[in-house]
């Protein structure tokens, strides 16, 4: 990453608990520059001639939080602290902490038998003040030139438009006249009203939605657009893919002229990745397009559904056949919608996490390596980042090729060969998440065959898989139909194949030296 900066006028004020990497990233920023670094741990040593460590042991931790504020006193001035410049708080899980500092002597808080808890304690007890800071950056990952590229990224603005900022992460899909921004934070269901536009006084909302949501996310949804001046109405349908039929979508839009709604009205889609196909699919087509704005539940709609506007509904025959592009005018993301979701509906939209990451990110794949189980556990700060990082990917790739005429099938990575286990497969056997990670297994696996891919690719990816749960039992289903749905695949209809390999973890390409014979052995080696 290059950065052609000028330092912002006044101060960056690095924060954040110890082995956050602050003392590098200021170090590595002052050189680069040519700023003056000033570190208070080393002030306060100064002032009172002896170490941190000292302090705390002979006069106790209220003495040096008293020491410290008197020296950002002195440092800040009148102006104080947040008048001084951006403040960007370095974060790490308690485990990078424990690594990062298990050499130091220097770790007066973290002498006790177990530092691990206590570090998680004083996280926990610290989390509200440091999420006053204006930037927030992972460093779990990073090398401490990373994280001062992170931070000369922050207080740029950054240009691929992701500014971690505390709330909401806003990420911009550049797309022209239909540019819009995803909102990623907690508790944003409650401020849809205001994201999606202010003062909407007496226009109409239709909050699209179905029947397992209704109580838990949409009413609270439409309270809020009511709160803002919208004239909110709720319209519910029944949850499964059942519900994603030209049928449903049919009776949607006689709701809406029914209850006079017009051009002016907007559509806002609550829920997974079928309210918002559904949804969006009507918003294109009722009189002749309304604008619409999703608010992803799920998972795998709130990283990829809901990004790119592909709206559709499905035909008994295949799915999403009858479709548009049709972009939202936001994308409203409430993490703790997150924590309602079924495990299997989690893993399954962590199939796609783990896609973009081996395609577009080599440092979020390691990532997931080491802290898939603190991801599974929902953990807010790792979901935070994976989804902002994963939006960030998806809006970069639409962004480049908005119809999906070229480059955008780098993300049907795994997909040719999912696509057809889950066509193939009895009912409700196979997630999709389950379906795209053993074809991103599989397709890799012919990648390397063909020398197209190292064979750290197939190692990495299947022990992730794995570990994420997503290894389904393929007996039953028929080769055969398999490789049928395959060749009906409307991608492959008609053209050369142009499969997305990834070389390297974090890379991909679109290559034709793969044929269809080719996935068909793969597919018959899975399934023989
Ligand atoms: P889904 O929308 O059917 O949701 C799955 C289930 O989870 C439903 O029962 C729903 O009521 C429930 N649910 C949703 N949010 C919840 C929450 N926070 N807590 C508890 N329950 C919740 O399924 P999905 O997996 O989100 O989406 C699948 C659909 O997405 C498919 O139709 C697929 O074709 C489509 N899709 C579209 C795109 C695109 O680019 N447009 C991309 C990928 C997938």
């Amino acid at each position: 990453m290059t950065c052609a900066l000028r330092p912002p006028a006044g101060a960056i004020i690095l924060t954040g608990f110890m082995g956050t990497g602050k003392s590098a990233a200021a170090e590595l920023l002052s050189r680069r520059w040519g700023l003056r670094s000033v570190d208070t741990d080393a002030i306060i040593e100064e002032q009172v001639g002896t170490s941190i460590a000292e302090v705390f042991a002979t006069r106790g931790e209220q003495y040096f939080r008293d020491l410290e504020t008197e020296v950002l006193t002195q440092l800040a001035g009148q102006r104080g602290l947040i008048g001084m410049g951006p403040i960007i708080c370095l974060h790490a899980s308690a485990e990078t902490i424990m690594q990062r500092t298990a050499d130091s002597d220097e770790r007066p808080l973290l002498n006790g038998p177990d530092a691990a808890t206590e570090i998680r304690r004083l996280l926990a007890e610290r989390e509200e003040a440091y999420q006053q800071a204006d930037y927030h950056i992972l460093t779990d990952e990073l090398t401490p030139e990373q994280v001062t590229d992170a931070v000369e990224d922050a207080v740029s603005g950054d240009s691929r438009g992701c500014r971690l900022a505390p709330e909401p992460v806003e990420i911009a899909v550049e797309l022209g006249d239909d540019s819009y921004t995803i909102h990623i934070g907690k508790g944003l269901l409650e401020a849809v009203g205001e994201i999606a536009a202010p003062d909407q006084r007496g226009q109409r909302a239709a909050v699209i939605t179905d029947d397992n949501l209704e109580e838990l996310y949409a009413s609270a949804v439409a309270e809020s657009l009511e709160r803002a001046g919208w004239d909110a109405h709720l319209f519910v349908v029944s949850s499964g893919e059942g519900s994603k039929t030209l049928a449903t979508a049919g009776q949607l839009c006689e709701q809406l002229a029914e209850a006079g709604f017009d051009r002016s009205s907007v559509v806002f889609a609550v829920g997974g990745g079928m309210v918002g196909d559904l949804a969006g699919f009507v918003a294109a087509v009722f009189m002749r397009g309304l604008e619409f704005v999703q608010v992803p539940t799920t998972l795998l709609a709130q990283v990829d559904a809901s990004v790119g506007g592909k709206v559709a509904v499905d035909l008994p025959r295949a799915k999403n056949l009858v479709g548009a592009f049709h972009q939202p005018r936001a994308v409203i993301v409430d993490i703790e919608t997150l924590s309602t979701l079924s495990d299997s509906q989690f893993q399954s939209g962590l199939a796609e996490v783990i896609k973009h990451a081996a395609i577009a990110d080599a440092q979020m794949f390691g990532y997931l390596e080491q802290r898939l189980e603190q991801v599974m556990a929902r953990d807010r700060v790792s979901l935070k980042y994976l989804l902002a990082r994963n939006c960030q990917i998806k809006a970069e790739v639409v962004a480049a090729d908005p119809l999906e005429q070229g480059q955008r099938a780098v993300l049907n990575f795994g997909h040719t060969i999912g696509h057809a286990l889950e066509r193939a497969a009895p009912q409700w056997q196979l997630s999709h998440g389950e379906a795209i990670a053993v074809g991103m297994v599989a397709e890799s696996e012919v990648a390397v065959e063909k020398k197209l891919s190292e064979p750290d690719v197939v190692e990495r990816l299947r022990r992730l898989v794995t570990q994420a749960g997503l290894q389904p039992d393929l007996s039953g289903i028929d080769p055969q139909q398999a490789w049928t749905a395959m060749s009906a695949d409307k991608k492959l209809r008609g053209g050369r194949l142009r499969l997305p390999v990834v070389p390297r973890i974090g890379q991909v390409i679109l290559t034709d030296q793969i044929q269809l014979t080719d996935l068909r052995e793969a597919i018959e080696r899975l399934l023989h």
